[in-house]
């Protein structure tokens, strides 16, 4: 790993230096001429109610039984993109500059744009402060492919500025660092742990609230060399460890007391959004876990079945940057492209304090126009070479408008409700693709001495709905500065990733969003007051007090989906992949989204926007 200190796979996990952002901002009371300014509302956001119900009904079969007609809006675009997310927009923004003087149509569901990139805002005492609602980092761990580098650099980022624009000795220099809670329903007391290390010696380990069984063997796996298959060579471990769970590994193969599994039960929630338990031993091994010390294979080579997550690359590690509203910013600069009007200034970093002016978007009369809360529902080919017909709702009503050609940049599981033209096989491959569900919430707090006096900047809570609390990044760039002293408001961020441990990984992704759906932001803000109280009150947080502002970004439809050992046979072998099987184009629809590439980071996003637009503009 490079030296600059956080990656998503870090902060995920509640162990590394974590951090928070400030700026003076103009105006910014959410609302802009009456109508809501997205960023700054609060509450539940990501996918919000209004956003999907519609669309839950098309998977349902109940959507067109209650629909009339659609109207003919007798509009005509050279392009339709279906998805307003980085790889909607990166489409388009290929297109847009391949044939400057087309007419381009951008739909989405939700009432903002950027899809998982997502900007939250906090105003307090005249200034406002960003946090991150969805996608954190420029932070994939295969290096960027040299079309997502070229877009990178032509939204003006350098992502070489990072150790200039993070502050990263400040939480060190407070003496804040990593920290454990161990909470009274687990564990049977609330104790806050800090100076966890990778190795941990007996006396650390007696400072644990674990059995004295659990102790022992929690150092024993951190120290000791363990070499439970010495017949085997190196190929042979590796096909053994991408086949079983690390939990079983640590209970089964190396015969420790499942008490240890509670500290590590969520390390990997962060990247695979699921527990130890269906995460394959060999990924844990590469991420860092413990247990596989004295085993002869190289934790750098990358084995069979192997997730991309766990893969190290020494180059991605270098390709990293964050700006405090995560990758929402590429979303923006992306949009201020496509249409200047709507997002003021030139820079990459003029935009991170630039106020959009959503009214802008959707303009008659502009080559491009990005239309929000206008979920598709239709997609149906021409016959010939006569254009596509997409049907999208507004404010519940039908309306259709005509596509020479169309971008399906949406959620894969979507697509073969909204275009059943598809081929079978095709649309068994999309429905493959299914999402695991994420909660990112930003708690905007009015100081953050508590985390001073407890010697903390990022804290693993296993125990609570969100298994993670964290300091948000201090980052400095362009007009926005972090929060510097410990007196002034700042943004935590806390995420969770819901599943049910003990199920296969689908339907752990399946039952936690069922969850998400059904839990109510009053129950979600309960429990992040009650976490907070027991977590930092010995510091003196009080959340009734220290509490300014929550905001909920939830994502049941969140990563995409990637393939697993433990459960896709197909990617142990490296047999063909669904996702190469759904990304077929079909006449003039192509398919992008992060789900083409079964990869759930940006650059997969941008990648295959790229090649959907591309694969437009080759064939006609
Ligand atoms: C919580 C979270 C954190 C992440 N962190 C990182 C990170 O740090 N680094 C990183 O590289 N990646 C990260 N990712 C992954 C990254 O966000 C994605 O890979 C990428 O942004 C996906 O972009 P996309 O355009 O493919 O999909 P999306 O962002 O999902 O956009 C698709 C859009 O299509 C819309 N849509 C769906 N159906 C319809 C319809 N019928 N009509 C109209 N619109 C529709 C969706 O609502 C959505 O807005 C994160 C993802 C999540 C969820």
């Amino acid at each position: 790993m490079s030296d600059r200190d956080i990656t998503r796979r870090d902060f995920l996990d509640g162990m590394a230096l974590a951090v928070g952002g400030a700026m003076a901002l103009p105006g910014g009371l959410g609302l802009e001429a009456g109508a809501p300014y997205p960023p700054a509302l609060t509450g539940l956001r990501g996918s919000t109610p209004g956003s999907f119900e519609a669309l839950h009904q098309l998977r349902d079969g109940t959507l067109f039984q209650s629909l009339g007609r659609p109207a003919r809006s007798g509009e005509h675009y050279d392009l339709v993109v279906v998805g307003a997310g980085i790889s909607g927009l990166s489409a388009a923004y290929h297109f847009h500059k391949e044939r400057p003087g087309a007419r381009i149509l951008i739909l989405d569901n939700h009432d903002d744009f950027g899809g998982h990139a997502r900007r939250n805002e906090f105003q307090h005492g005249g200034r406002t402060r960003i946090g991150y609602g969805g996608t954190q980092s420029i932070d994939s761990p295969l290096p960027y492919s040299g079309i997502a580098r070229g877009l990178i650099a032509e939204l003006g980022i350098d992502v070489h500025r990072w150790n200039t624009v993070l502050d990263r000795d400040l939480y060190r220099s407070l003496g804040l660092g990593p920290g454990f809670f161990f909470d009274r329903e687990t564990f049977g007391t609330d104790r806050l742990v800090t100076g966890l290390g990778p190795r941990i010696d007996s006396a650390t380990a007696a400072r644990l609230p674990m059995s004295d069984q659990a102790r022992g063997d929690l150092v024993r796996l951190t120290t000791e060399a363990f070499d439970p298959w010495p017949e085997l060579d190196p190929g042979a471990i590796r096909e053994r460890l991408a086949r079983i769970s690390y939990s079983r590994f640590v209970t089964d193969v190396l015969g420790l007391d499942a008490g240890v599994l509670h500290l590590y039960q969520t390390r990997t929630h962060g990247l695979f959004g699921a527990g130890v338990d269906a995460v394959p031993a060999q990924d844990a091994m590469a991420l860092g876990l413990p247990g596989f010390q004295g085993m002869k294979v190289d934790r750098t080579v990358v084995g069979p079945g192997q997730n991309y997550d766990s893969m190290p690359s020494p180059d991605a590690d270098d390709y990293y940057f964050h700006f405090p509203d995560g990758n929402a910013s590429i979303a923006r600069l992306l949009v201020r492209k496509l249409i200047p009007a709507a997002i003021p200034g030139s820079t990459a970093d003029d935009v991170v304090t630039a106020r959009a002016d959503y009214a802008q978007l959707d303009q008659a009369g502009r080559s491009v126009r990005i239309r929000l809360r206008s979920p598709a529902v239709r997609v149906t080919p021409g016959s010939g070479a006569g254009p596509t017909e997409v049907v999208y709702l507004e404010q519940g009503r039908p309306r259709s408008v005509s596509a020479g050609a169309v971008v399906l940049a949406c959620w894969h599981q979507v697509i073969p409700h909204l275009c059943p033209a598809l081929p079978d096989l095709q649309r068994t491959a999309l429905a493959f693709a299914i999402k695991v569900p994420l909660v990112y919430t930003n708690v905007f707090v009015r100081n953050w001495t508590a985390f001073q006096k407890l010697g903390v900047n990022s804290i693993q809570t296993p125990g609570f709905f969100h298994t993670s609390v964290n300091l948000d990044f201090p980052v400095t760039i362009g007009g926005y500065h972090h929060a510097r002293r410990l007196e002034e408001p700042i943004v935590l961020h806390l995420s969770k990733a819901a599943c049910k441990p003990g199920l296969p990984i689908k339907d752990q992704h399946r039952a936690g969003r069922t969850e998400l759906y059904t839990t109510a932001f009053t129950t979600i803000e309960a429990t992040i007051r009650e976490q907070l109280g027991r977590v930092l009150g010995s510091g003196g947080f009080e959340p009734g007090r220290d509490i300014l502002g929550i905001t909920v970004n939830r994502w049941p439809h969140g990563y995409a989906y990637q393939y697993n050992s433990l459960y896709d046979d197909f990617w142990l072998h490296r047999g063909e992949q669904p996702c190469e099987v759904a990304r077929r184009p079909f006449g003039r629809i192509t398919i992008a989204n992060a789900d083409a590439g079964a990869y759930s980071y940006t650059d997969a996003a941008i990648d295959h926007g790229v090649r959907a637009a591309e694969e437009l503009l080759t064939h006609g």
